[in-house]
């Protein structure tokens, strides 16, 4: 990393800050490189940053604050410097904002663990040769010859069988070097060495498997910066396509990263993994703590580390020397984040991997709709796993049309639907049937008075969950005890259960198949890991019958035996008006169908999949059970192209929020009054937003829709800073928006 010339330099600090603040160093012989972490003075406060150039030389020198510390890393490498500064402009956000996260856990930096490691003074074997020395000292020596790191007095010990004297007695005698560095992860593992077991040994792949394998590898070794769209049916192996190519990337002695929805990333997907490389990946997710989150960062700063796989902030961790990055589902929603710095984890990715020149996996059996375009367009490599990798044949699809073929009153499953129902349980197969609601019902209604159950907080409607008896508001957490009154008119008895959630589903498969062995898979019941990997296992060992399952079953998990998936309610989320409704829909839809019969190979064994439907016509449905995608997605770009929407044109939203309702409404119209004029920007609103009031605060919200060359940014920065925002609103630039709450 380039060094800086002077000992005055600019620090960019983490927070609410886009411009860097001049400091000066006082110890003069100690050198300064660009992305170097710092402790700076900042008012009454010391805050971490890091030295971004050198000092702009507008304040003397003896007016300067002075750097408190230096830390002892290596600098936040170049690209991670980069990603910051393309990101804070890109979403309209503060840099020192990013490089908070890109310096989280700060813990990794503010307190990191020594240890001391004993490093050789020797370059060469026959430096080494040339001297005399006991044997005992020479295999020291050879053990620690081409190190960077060096090993601790515990690995030296445990290695060549040398005691604590003589490693002192080396040191004494300037043989070796005692030095002092932080605790990073011992991954001697994490690298791959070149044997012949590694070369090329994927014959188990099929042609196209190989054929991407090979593709996505001839970039690594090229350092291409290549966009690759990964697209396979369900169950066609694009897991262990991208791991061949992972392989190849840790040959190279580079590291890759692999982003994955946190609900993907299960102990089975890392069972998957260790079987194929003989050590585990390291795993960045919520559930991990912070000291074993701040030895991974370290690792990955070191270089150590060779695999890292995580939930979207993983893209932040600052890697010295990536060669590869896989973005699996990379459709799913839950790469964008919603609160504090609202950033697409996905987009960005691919941005990073410009800055590392090394290819990008985005992996997907429902590509997002601009992924799609843009391999359509050429824009990405697009790669295709027409196949299940087990030979097995696709799922037979039919639609129930609930008109013709309703259930009984107070029920939700078609006659047909619990027809075959009983023949698979009669066959010993197993069965899904997916909702995607929790709890009991979604809207709970008085008899008496006609009023439905609201949150207190949110305009949204309470969710019965019978199995604790209490309502909880899904946007918010609020709950409280289900009690049969009501408490707008005080009628006893009377509070009645609208629509179905997956519990009440389970009651009606309980009263028909009293003796089936159930089990329901919801965020409710599976609230961590190792419930939901026990009932993974259970599932596939064969001790389950029926499953409900809400979005939580769509992905990742393979059952050989489950051989119907019974679609209750697929009208769910059409209805939503968002842009990405349908796409959404077609999406969850499209991936729980897939889990339908994966081993089957024989025709009459094929996989069933039911979807019940009051609306057959609907063009969503009718592509499903056509299992034709692509002329989906043609249907919707079509309708996109001609609402001028992404990927055809750009989308922002600026959402205001406050608990003032009034003084809401008035900064709304004032900042209406300052809006811009373009022939190509179109700005609608202030609209009090489709959940008017979340969280105890109201919303309002402008949408800005503007042609594709237009630099949304801009126009929204330069109109937004216009007027000051008083205190008490809270405005937010959503770049790109996902969620149209
Ligand atoms: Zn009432
Ligand atoms: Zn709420």
């Amino acid at each position: 990393m380039k060094n800086v010339n002077s000992k005055e330099v600019s620090v960019l600090i983490s927070g609410p800050f886009n411009e860097p603040f001049d400091y000066v160093l006082e110890d003069k012989n100690t050198n300064l490189s660009i992305g170097q972490i710092v402790l700076v003075p900042f008012g009454k406060r010391k805050i971490v940053g890091i030295i971004i150039g050198d000092g702009t030389k507008t304040i003397p020198e003896t007016k300067l604050k002075k750097i408190l510390q230096v830390y002892d890393f290596e600098p936040i490498p170049k690209p991670s410097i980069e990603l910051m500064n393309f990101l804070s402009s890109w979403y309209c956000v503060f840099k020192g904002l990013v490089l908070k996260m890109i310096l989280s856990p700060i813990e990794a930096i503010t307190s990191p663990d020594y240890e001391k490691v004993y490093k050789s003074n020797f370059l060469n074997q026959n430096e080494i040769n040339e001297i005399k020395i006991t044997n005992k000292r020479k295999l020291v020596l050879d053990f620690l010859l081409n190190l960077d790191i060096g090993k601790s007095q515990n690995d030296i010990i445990k290695q060549t069988g040398v005691s604590k004297a003589i490693l002192k007695d080396m040191t004494q005698k300037n043989l070796v070097q005692e030095k002092k560095v932080y605790k990073t992860l011992n991954l001697d593992s994490h690298f791959l060495k070149n044997t012949k077991e590694n070369k090329k040994n994927y014959d188990f792949l099929n042609l196209e498997q190989k054929f991407a394998v090979d593709r996505i590898n001839d970039a690594i070794i090229k350092t291409k910066s290549d966009c690759f769209l990964l697209d396979g049916v369900p169950g066609s192996g694009k897991t262990e396509t991208y791991f061949e190519t992972v392989r190849t990337c840790l040959d190279q002695g580079k590291q890759a990263l692999i982003l994955l929805p946190e609900i993907v990333l299960t102990p089975d997907w890392e069972k998957r993994f260790f079987k194929k490389f003989s050590f585990a990946p390291l795993v960045w997710n919520s559930e991990i703590t912070k000291k074993k989150k701040k030895k991974i960062w370290l690792s990955a700063l070191n270089g150590s580390a060779g695999v890292i796989v995580g939930a979207r902030s993983a893209l932040m961790i600052p890697f010295s020397n990536l060669g590869l990055i896989i973005v699996d589902e990379e459709h799913e929603q839950a790469f964008k984040q919603e609160e504090n710095v609202r950033y697409n984890a996905r987009d960005m990715a691919i941005y990073r991997s410009t800055r590392s020149s090394s290819p990008i996996v985005l992996a997907s059996a429902t590509p997002s709709l601009e992924t799609f375009y843009n391999a359509k367009n050429g824009k990405y490599i697009h790669l295709t796993l027409p196949k299940r990798a087990t030979g097995a044949t696709l799922p037979h699809i039919k639609l129930i049309d609930l008109i013709a073929h309703p259930p009984n009153k107070g029920k939700w499953l078609s006659p047909l639907l619990v027809g075959e129902l009983e023949s698979k349980l009669k066959n010993k197969e197993q069965s899904l049937l997916f909702l995607n609601r929790r709890g009991y019902a979604p809207l709970s209604i008085c008899n008496s008075c006609g009023d439905k159950i609201k949150c207190v907080n949110c305009d949204a409607w309470l969710v019965e969950h019978r199995s604790k008896n209490i309502l909880i508001c899904h946007h918010c957490g609020y709950s409280r005890v289900f009690e049969n009154v009501c408490k707008k008119c005080g009628v006893e008895g009377q509070i009645k259960a609208c629509g179905p959630g997956v519990e009440r589903i389970e009651e009606e498969i309980k009263e028909i198949f009293p003796k089936a062995r159930l089990i329901v898979l919801s965020s409710d019941t599976m609230n961590n890991h190792k419930i939901l990997n026990d009932t993974v296992e259970r599932i596939k060992n064969n001790k389950v019958d029926i499953i409900i399952g809400t979005q939580m079953i769509a992905k990742g998990h393979d059952f050989p035996n489950l051989k119907l998936v019974g679609i209750v309610d697929s009208d769910v989320g059409l209805s939503g008006g968002d842009l990405r409704a349908s796409e959404r829909t077609f999406q969850v839809l499209q991936q729980v169908s897939g889990r339908s019969g994966r081993h089957s190979k024989k025709e009459d064994e094929k996989g069933v999949v039911l979807i019940q439907t009051f609306d057959t016509k609907n063009p969503i449905i009718n592509a499903i059970s056509k299992n034709n995608r692509n002329e989906f997605f043609d249907k919707e770009l079509v309708s996109r192209q001609h609402a001028n929407m992404p990927p055809y044109g750009r989308l922002a939203s600026i959402i205001l929020s406050s608990r003032l309702e009034r003084k809401l409404e008035t900064f709304s119209s004032d900042l209406l009054k300052v809006a811009p004029f373009f022939k190509n920007v179109k700005i609608f609103g202030p609209a009090p937003a489709p959940i008017y009031f979340l969280r105890g605060r109201f919303r309002r919200r402008f949408l800005i829709k503007s042609d594709k060359n237009v630099n949304i940014q801009d126009v929204i920065l330069n109109w937004t800073r216009k007027i000051n925002t008083p205190n008490y609103i809270k405005l937010t630039i959503d770049i790109d928006p996902f969620s149209f709450m």
